[in-house]
């Protein structure tokens, strides 16, 4: 595992000046990078960044004088357009401290990291660390290098400075230079495996990106089940669960009643129905302690309303859930198990117990 290398790495104290980070699309590279851009600058000097000095909040907001980010960029000619593009760049990082998995988008305009870039980076590697212990350097989708700017850059790592280490990160390391390869300690990062059920299922199976995740979590990450499930109508069923979960946290009894009556109407329905609410609400939880969900596509919609229920109240839904989708199996009635899955909210009595 990636990140236990570069932890033993960090302990014993034997850092490599340049790592290489390779791996498929979408396993983790790019976000590993930014911990350790992180750690390297870290005021607490602990071996994983603290992410609260001062340090570890200018790495993460891109703008610490000691860290240098280069990224596969378009390269417009016109003065103007380069101001304009400084600026969408500003934007899209802004976007990414708050999400970091989200991936730069230049549209159809062709991209590379040039020569230009590698001359720039030159001069700044020039001073002595203005702030941190060290100048940090990432770039990711280093296999974009034009090959001059791949030539300049090695002449850059064949005369390293102490003082300054790069982190680079590609899926194609056998696009790199030989020599580029050879100057850095690789590290391998394998495919998750929700990562590649995803992928296939959206690749080879044409399914909507937006259902893949939530099919690959209600699948157990079984490509052959998530396939199986795929003629339910997945996002209408998902996006009922939110209307449910939505009436339930206001306490908007009637709506919410209503919804109930509608799902119990079609045997099935309730279990699916609560199997989503169950994805919902891990998502609420999901949101508040790691930010990264399931349902990303309603994350707008699941933020609003996870400010309006409290941490205890959304343990007690997660039980209630689960206690409803046993109680259903059982075969106590759908409509049942659907109010008591939603009730917990309101701090009502338990349905079972109390009826
Ligand atoms: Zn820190």
């Amino acid at each position: 595992m990636a990140k236990k290398i570069l932890r033993q790495a960090w302990t014993e104290d034997r850092l490599a000046q340049s790592y290489l980070f390779y791996g498929p699309d979408g396993v983790g590279k790019e976000l590993a990078a930014m911990e350790l851009v992180m750690a390297l600058n870290c005021q607490s000097e602990s071996d994983q960044p603290c992410r609260q000095c001062n340090s570890c909040h200018k790495t993460e907001a891109y703008i610490h004088p000691d860290f240098h980010y280069l990224f596969p960029r378009p390269h417009p000619s016109s003065d103007s357009d380069k101001r304009k593009l400084a600026e969408e760049i500003s934007e899209m990082l802004k976007e990414k401290e708050a999400q970091p998995h989200q991936a730069f988008d230049f549209g159809s305009r062709p991209i590379a990291i040039s020569i230009d870039d590698i001359r720039e980076l030159q001069e700044r590697l020039g001073f002595l660390p203005y702030e941190g212990k060290r100048k940090v350097v990432l770039i990711t989708g280093v296999e974009a290098m034009t090959t001059e700017a791949a030539n300049a850059f090695l002449k850059i790592l064949e005369e390293p400075s102490p003082t300054t280490n790069f982190i680079l990160t590609t899926d194609r390391p056998n696009a790199l230079l030989p020599t580029i390869l050879s100057r850095c300690q690789k590290v391998r990062f394998e495919p998750l495996p929700q990562e590649e059920v995803i992928k296939s299922l959206v690749k080879d199976h044409g399914q909507d990106p937006r259902a893949a995740g939530l099919l690959a979590e209600l699948s157990g990450n079984s490509l052959g089940r998530a396939l199986q499930m795929t003629d339910q109508d997945l996002l209408s069923e998902r996006d009922l669960a939110v209307k449910l979960l939505k009436a339930a946290v206001d306490g908007q009894q009637w709506e919410m009643v209503e919804t109930i009556d509608q799902i119990a109407r079609d045997r099935g329905r309730p279990a699916r129905i609560l199997e989503m609410l169950s994805a919902v609400v891990a998502d609420l939880v999901h949101l508040k302690v790691t930010g990264k969900i399931l349902n990303a596509d309603r994350q707008a919609e699941l933020s609003d309303i996870g400010k309006r229920i409290d941490q205890q109240k959304l343990s007690e839904m997660v039980r209630a859930i689960e206690k409803a989708r046993i109680a259903l199996e059982r075969n106590v009635t759908p409509r049942l198990c659907l109010l008591s899955a939603c009730n917990t909210t309101q701090g009502e009595e338990d349905a079972f117990t109390s009826d």
